[in-house]
């Protein structure tokens, strides 16, 4: 039997959330804007999505009880990260519709299908090897060369499960501190920067992207969001192709983020997909008439998406871990920096508590030392983004 259609979706109508993290508080705001109400999926008590939603089922991802209950709570689901099984978005997907379809999931999810997924849509990523034992690591090596770098395939994200091989001597530890395996050996990009493209991606098969921006990461999590990114046009007018292409090809109806590298000579490879809201585009809030945000919502309850256009550049910088959660009285003095605090009650090393947007003139975007100067309080953490030293990531309480 197929169920009578709730699209457009309707207002005071409920939109499902499974995860309860910042991205899912800020969906739910404009969600709320746009006059619906959100209901979030957590094992979380106190989340930050939760917390400014009007339900909350708290109960693990997997649990058959808590989804079914979940589900006959709301009207449409969506997820706000990755790492839920794609198992239990499938039993989601047989009460209510869930967009994305749990299949982008499982294609994100994986590094392997992923890539091979990319590559077949003709969207350029470093080139990369499957490795299941130590000798597919020597082959891998052999045919890329080092240095280059041995991921996990499933569950990583800001830079854990990656370790980066410089010589032959570190292939047995590199393969040993890795797992589960199969592992991923990815050539080593020497790249001229990061940048990102948010699209969206309606059911009608129309899709959208923002401007392109450049992500600038510390300690292997995002720092500052450049929008735009200051990259030849060209290589924005690529990147934001790709950006569709995938949307399309992955017959995407919701949000997409798509990472990339911009090489030495202008090209653009493909890192990951990410198939909702993406921290590279919390600036669109402040800086564009319809955030990411509520492109999302838009596209999960099948609305019009309007042409993603920026009245602003802009800069943000997330707020990491206890040092800079503790400016936030200097960041709330500061003129023009527009301060998001996500709710969250521990500062852990590492966390991301909030982040702060400055916007400036459209094309009045300045160069680093001028960003830094406009970050006031976080100015000298800004001018420190050049290092490399890793930090352990150690859970504090
Ligand atoms: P990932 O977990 O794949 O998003 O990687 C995290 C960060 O590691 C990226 O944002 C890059 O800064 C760096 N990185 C990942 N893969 C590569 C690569 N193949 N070559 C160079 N740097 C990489």
């Amino acid at each position: 039997m197929t169920r009578p259609s709730v699209f457009p979706l309707p207002p005071n109508r409920t939109i499902g959330i499974v995860g309860g993290g910042q991205l899912g508080r800020m969906a739910a705001l404009a969600a709320a804007r746009l006059g619906y109400r959100c209901h979030i999926l957590t094992p979380e008590p106190e989340s930050p999505a939760g917390q400014v939603s009007a339900g909350v089922t708290l109960g693990d991802y997997e649990d058959p009880a808590a989804l079914a209950e979940f589900a006959s709570a709301v009207d449409v689901i969506t997820f706000e990260f990755e790492n839920v099984s794609a198992a239990g978005l499938d039993l989601l997907a047989a009460l209510k519709p869930v967009r994305p379809a749990p299949s982008v999931l499982r294609t994100s999810q994986d590094r392997i299908a992923e890539k091979s997924f990319l590559n077949g849509a003709g969207a350029p990523t470093a080139p990369w090897r499957r490795v299941a034992s130590r000798a597919d690591l020597d082959r891998a090596a052999a045919a890329l060369g080092l240095p280059a770098v041995l991921k996990t395939t499933r569950l990583g994200y800001d830079g854990k499960g990656q370790s980066l091989v410089t010589g032959p001597q570190a292939l047995d530890e590199a393969f040993a501190s890795l797992a589960p395996k199969p592992l991923v050996l990815e050539g080593f990009v020497d790249f001229a920067c990061e940048i990102s493209v948010i699209a969206a991606r309606g059911e009608d098969g129309r899709a959208v992207a923002f401007d392109v921006v450049e992500n600038r990461h510390r300690h292997h999590i995002l720092d500052l969001t450049l929008a735009p990114a200051p990259i030849t046009e060209e290589t924005a007018e690529e990147a934001r192709a790709i950006a569709l292409r995938v949307a399309e090809a992955l017959d995407l109806v919701g949000l997409i983020a798509v990472e990339m590298f911009v090489t030495r000579d202008g090209g653009v490879l493909v890192n990951e997909i990410a198939p909702r809201p993406h921290n590279s585009g919390h600036w669109t809030i402040d800086a564009c008439p319809v955030s990411q945000f509520e492109l999302f919502v838009r596209a999960v309850a099948g609305l019009p998406l309007p042409l993603p256009t920026r009245h602003s550049d802009a800069v943000m910088k997330n707020l990491v871990g206890p040092e800079e959660t503790a400016l936030w009285p200097e960041i709330l003095a500061a003129p023009g920096l527009i301060p998001h605090l996500y709710g969250k009650q521990e500062a852990r090393p590492g966390r991301k508590m909030g982040h702060v947007t400055r916007l400036f003139p459209r094309g009045a975007l300045p160069g680093p030392f001028g960003i830094a100067a406009a970050l006031g309080p976080l100015a000298a953490r800004a001018d420190r983004l050049e290092e490399t030293v890793e930090i352990p990531l150690v859970p504090v309480g």
